[in-house]
Formats: C-alpha cells, sequence, structure tokens
C-alpha cells in the first residue's frame, strides 16, 4: 500500500524492513493537532555512530533530532542536534537491536523519558518557526531547555538534515560539566547497550529483568538396573525406555571405536549405556544449552561431520531452542539434552562428541562460563602442560576466581569459569586473553601465539578464542573419536559406575557465586 502523500511516517516507514527489524511500523497518524505539551523520550543509539536520539510528541508522531554528543544539563555546551524523520509515537518504548543490514543497525536503549511542555507558543508552531522553548520533565534531564534551527536543509530532499542546536538554559536544573555517558542505563530496563546488545537481535519484551533469573539446576535419577538388562536384551534395534521416555535404537552391535591395545572395541550399545550411566552427572553442562555434535555414523576412525540442527524426525519429547536472531539458511532449530534418554538418543546417531554453548538458551549472546584451553603442541610434554595448567590456577587464585580444570580426553587441559549473567562473550574472550597472554609471558619458551599450527614450532597455544557466539569446547564426560576407549560398563547390574571411554572429568557445575572476573564489569 502506497503511503499517503501527507503520512508524517512515510520516510520513517520507507527506511525500514519490518520483517526483519523489531521496530514498531506505527498505527495510522491522527490528524494535527496544535500541541503544547506531551511525551519525549531520549534514546541512546549505537548505529555507525553512538547518537543520541531526541523525540518529541508533537501531532500524533515522534518528532525526532539525533544527537551526536548527547543532551546535557550543562548550560556551557551546544550541541549540534540533526533533525531526522519522525517516529511512530510507539517508538517510544523501543528498546533492542536493529539486525545489521537494516537501517540503524546497532543497538537502542530508552536512554530517558519523560514529559515537555512548550514555554513559548505551540510545538507545533516551534517546529515550523525552528525554534522551540522546552521545560522537559525527565527521569534524567529536567528543566528549560532550547532547540533552535541553524541552517536550512542541508541535505537534498526529503525532511531530514537541517542543523539544529540543543542547549540548556542556565536554570535551577543546570549542572556545569554533566555528561550524558556518566549516566550509562537505560530508564525502561536498567541495562546498558551492552547488556542489550548481548541479548541479541529484537525488540526487549519486558520493562525490565529481560534474561530471567538463572533456573536450579534438576537432577536426574541413575539408569536402573532393569533399563540396563532392557538395553541388553534388546536385539540390533529396538524402542528402549529411558527415564519414561521411549528411544529408538538402531545397529547397536555396530562398531563406534574399534579395539585399542587392549582388544576390546567399544559398540554402540556400549555408548548408548555409558551415557545411561553418565547422565546424572553430564546433564549438568548440558540442559539448558544448544549442543553441536560431532558424528561417526562410521565409527571414530572414520570422517566425522558437525551437526547442529535437529534432525526432523527426533522423538517429540526432545527439548529444541529456535534460535531468535538465526540468518537464513543457517540452523534454525538446535537440540537442547536434558534428560537422559536425549543423550541415548544422540548416542544412536553415532554422536562421539557433545559440545554445549558456553551460553544458556535463555541468553544465547551471554555465556555463563568463560572458557581457557590449554592446546598443547606436538613438542609440549605432559609436566609442560602442567605448568601452563599450574600458573594459571595460581593466577585466578590471585584475582579470587573459582575456576575448575578439566582434561580433554585427549592431550590437553581446558580450564572453565563459572562467570555471572550479565557478561557479553567480549567480555569473557578479552579478559582471558588479558590472562593468557600475562601468563604466557611468563613462560615464552613454552608458548606460541602464532595462528598457525606450523608456525607454532610444536608449542603450546593458549586459545581464549572459544569465548565467541557458538563457539564450543568438548562437553565433561564426553567421549572423544579415537580408538581403544575404555569402557568398563559393559554388564549391567554391576556395580561399576566408572565412566566409559576416555574419562574428561568435569568442572563445577554450581553456579559461582564468586564475583565475575574482575577484567570485566560487575552485574547489577
Ligand atoms: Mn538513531
Amino acid at each position: 500500500m502506497a503511503p499517503a502523500p501527507d503520512d508524517p511516517l512515510a520516510t520513517y516507514r520507507a527506511k525500514r524492513r519490518f520483517d526483519s527489524t523489531a521496530e514498531p511500523s506505527g498505527a495510522p497518524v491522527a490528524a494535527p493537532t496544535a500541541t503544547v505539551e506531551g511525551a519525549y523520550v531520549v534514546h541512546r543509539h549505537r548505529a555507525r555512530r553512538l547518537h543520541y536520539d531526541l523525540r518529541l510528541e508533537i501531532d500524533g508522531v515522534l518528532v525526532s533530532w539525533a544527537v551526536p554528543k548527547g543532551p546535557t544539563l550543562d548550560p556551557a555546551a551546544r550541541r549540534l542536534a540533526v533533525h531526522v524523520e519522525d517516529h511512530p509515537l510507539e517508538y517510544g518504548d523501543f528498546e533492542g537491536v536493529i539486525p545489521s543490514g537494516d537501517y540503524g543497525a546497532g543497538d537502542v536503549i530508552v536512554w530517558d523519558r519523560g514529559t515537555y511542555r512548550s514555554d513559548e507558543g505551540t510545538a507545533t508552531d516551534g517546529l515550523a518557526r525552528g525554534d522551540l522553548h522546552l521545560e522537559l520533565t525527565g527521569e534524567k534531564l529536567r528543566g528549560r531547555f532550547v532547540l533552535v534551527r541553524t541552517s536550512g536543509r542541508s541535505r537534498a530532499g526529503g525532511d531530514e538534515g537541517d542543523s539544529w542546536l540543543l542547549l540548556h538554559k542556565r536554570d535551577e536544573h543546570a549542572v556545569d560539566g554533566w555528561d550524558p555517558e556518566d549516566h550509562p542505563r537505560s530508564v525502561r530496563s536498567g541495562l546498558t547497550n551492552d547488556e542489550v546488545a548481548a541479548r541479541g537481535v529484537g525488540a526487549l519484551d519486558g520493562p525490565g529483568d529481560p534474561v530471567g533469573p538463572a533456573a536450579p539446576i534438576p537432577t536426574w535419577p541413575d539408569a536402573t538396573a532393569d533399563e540396563l538388562a532392557a538395553l541388553d536384551a534388546l536385539g540390533a534395534a529396538g524402542t528402549w525406555s529411558l527415564g519414561g521416555d521411549e528411544v529408538e535404537l538402531t545397529n547397536l552391535d555396530k562398531v563406534l571405536f574399534p579395539a585399542g591395545p587392549d582388544g576390546v572395541a567399544v559398540t554402540k550399545r556400549d555408548l548408548v549405556r555409558y551415557w545411561a550411566q553418565v547422565a546424572p552427572h553430564a546433564l549438568p553442562y548440558l540442559w539448558d544449552r544448544p549442543v553441536n555434535l560431532q558424528r561417526f555414523p562410521d565409527g571414530a576412525d572414520a570422517p566425522g561431520f558437525w551437526n547442529k540442527a535437529v534432525a526432523k524426525r527426533a522423538p517429540s519429547w526432545l527439548a529444541t531452542w529456535d534460535r531468535p536472531d538465526a540468518k537464513e539458511g543457517k540452523t534454525v532449530t538446535h537440540l537442547v539434552a536434558d534428560r537422559p534418554a536425549a543423550l541415548a538418543y544422540l548416542a544412536n546417531l553415532a554422536a562421539l562428541e557433545l559440545h554445549p554453548w558456553t551460553a544458556p538458551t535463555r541468553s544465547h549472546r551471554m555465556p555463563t562460563w568463560a572458557l581457557i584451553d590449554l592446546d598443547p603442541g606436538p613438542r609440549t610434554t605432559w609436566d609442560e602442560l602442567l605448568v601452563l595448567a599450574r600458573l594459571h590456577r595460581t593466577a585466578l587464585d590471585h584475582l579470587g576466581v573459582a575456576a575448575m580444570p578439566k582434561v580433554t580426553g585427549k592431550r590437553g587441559i581446558q580450564i572453565w569459569i563459572p562467570v555471572a549473567d550479565g557478561l557479553a562473550f567480549e567480555d569473557t574472550s578479552r579478559w582471558v586473553q588479558q590472562v593468557s597472554e600475562a601468563i604466557g609471558a611468563t613462560v615464552p619458551e613454552l608458548v606460541s601465539w602464532a595462528w598457525g599450527t606450523e608456525d607454532r614450532k610444536g608449542l603450546a597455544r593458549l586459545d581464549y578464542t572459544q569465548n565467541a557466539h557458538n563457539k564450543t569446547l568438548v562437553a565433561p564426560w564426553s567421549p572423544r573419536p579415537a580408538a581403544g576407549a575404555r569402557c568398563r560398563c559393559r554388564s549391567p547390574g554391576t556395580s561399576s559406575t566408572t565412566p566409559a571411554s576416555v574419562p574428561t572429568g568435569g568442572p563445577s557445575a554450581r553456579r559461582s557465586t564468586a564475583s565475575p572476573p574482575p577484567a570485566t564489569r560487575s552485574v547489577p
């Protein structure tokens, strides 16, 4: 539908793709009135360049100015304000992330809001005259402001581009030297732009508490002797019931791990049994996160492949998560292993490695673990790797940060660090990089920072790059695809609960009550 030629929101709508951005398209605008007072809002908008958007409700729309340095209570300051297109009234509540590629891409918070009153005539007239005198009553801004047009239109066409000046009169609300950047939080949600950005693309829903508190970690029952006996009684394929959920199992006698030096091969049935037995210990690291799989349908000695999407024929009880900001063509629906039967299902897919995301589904751009990956080079000895691990322990102890080491099942050691809610990946990544570089500098003979494997001269690498969205390390309790996996759980009903395969150990599943890493900002 073509906009009415006199529709004040025509420009606003023409610039935006409402099937992509979560910004409001706006209701039809009522006939203009002579506005004397109304609502105002100031957005802090990190687009290509940081700016503040001052918006006044005049004649049924939000008349808008982009203020690069932001409004201030400082009466000595004169701030450039560029008149931009009118926005719909609904925009006053908008807070969120505008996708890259869309107009104004970046993050937006409601930095201030309140009401204004036009001091000299109506705001309608003042706007036309290029001279608005306003008394603002907001949460951050107060007192008498003047908006005065200083130029004609500086750009061809449209309603935009005329330059104005915004200044605060010297009244009882004036504060010399007042800087809007000293007051960074949203008056709507209490969040900073960083925190809104960490939530990902879309509009913030509620008036705050956007992430929701972390739920307590559930507990899961052990597989019963009867359940394990039923697994062994199955033929090559069949339906197995575990924890009340039914899972279809196939090719149960297929060898997934060829025999190693001990001559024992591990079948898919063994793998299913292993996961059923360790499920209560492994699920705390998996239950609320997407999990990426490395599948080896032809066994550990044949090539595998990554799998991030849920199969069409997955069981109906399988937990999934739809990523809200998935790009076209990318995986939208992810697996979440939240119960023992889900692990049996993944074993049946020959998923030999499980890689949980470091961020939970409730805040998939905010990690709850920071990861340090001590990646040995061909020349790195186990003793040298222990030197690196102990140096990290000393450093983390010194910083007062709780952390747990985990062997990888191959040659490496990872350090998992629970972090408080509200950190972005850029926070954890930068912090881990600082810690690892400081430690690496003390043992330059052991560590290389070269990117390419062949450039590292066989030395170890301290890899902080896993602290990023959708980057993962292998889960605690996950097998690794290598021949000779040891499996001591093949007889049902025995007392053995020794983990099968290569034990990978596990960091603490508890959420840390310690402060987040000091190099990162704290959370309200
Ligand atoms: Mn803007």
